[in-house]
């Protein structure tokens, strides 16, 4: 947790959820649910559906992104989240196959990170819509650490299947 004098300050993250088994939208929204028990939601995208990259031969995703403080630093951010995935059921048989729910962290604060276990900002973030296009709903203006709009990335894969299919019931940006 980053200290400033006595004053404990929150990391604002960004991450990605995805799901293509089962009930999609229902495995999203109980990833949310738990995640809100150890964050401060501060936005939701709206869910959108992709065809899968790399493995083509399993459902389509539904993908969803969320901002969120939290006083977690990054590597029991990490440990949360994979602990969320296996709870809610998640196989970890094939890469990039089918998954119950996926969440992945795309950004915290500005920070960069890069470890056995994690690397910050998201390595492969730029290079899927699915992940830009509900990102830079939730933030249009969006600055990766080195400074780049993130919405700079969006024309070299703006030909990928993404589309925004609904709001899930959940607080919007602002609201907590
Ligand atoms: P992917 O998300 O790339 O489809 P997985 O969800 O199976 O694949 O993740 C594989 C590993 O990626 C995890 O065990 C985790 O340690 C590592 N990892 C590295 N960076 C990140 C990150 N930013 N967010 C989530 N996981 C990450
Ligand atoms: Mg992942």
């Amino acid at each position: 947790m980053p200290l400033l004098g006595s004053i404990q300050v929150a990391s604002v993250v960004y991450l990605s959820l995805g799901s293509n088994i089962g009930e999609r939208k229902k495995s999203l929204e109980e990833a949310i649910k738990e995640l809100k028990t150890k964050l401060g939601i501060l936005a939701i995208s709206s869910v959108y559906q992709s065809k899968p990259i790399g493995l083509e031969d399993q459902p389509d995703f539904y993908n969803l992104v969320i901002k969120a403080r939290t006083d977690l630093n990054p590597h029991q951010l990490l440990d949360y989240i994979q602990h969320i995935e296996v709870n809610l059921g998640r196989k970890r048989e094939a890469r990039w196959g089918p998954r119950t729910i996926d969440i992945d962290i795309l950004l915290y604060n500005n920070q960069v990170i890069s470890s056995d276990r994690l690397v910050i900002p998201h390595p492969r973030m730029i290079e899927r819509l699915f992940v830009l296009k509900p990102l830079l709903e939730v933030e249009p203006e969006l600055e990766l650490p080195d400074r780049k709009e993130v919405k700079n990335y969006l024309e070299k894969i703006k030909n990928q299947k993404v589309e925004k299919i609904t709001e899930i019931a959940t607080p919007r940006r602002g609201s907590q």
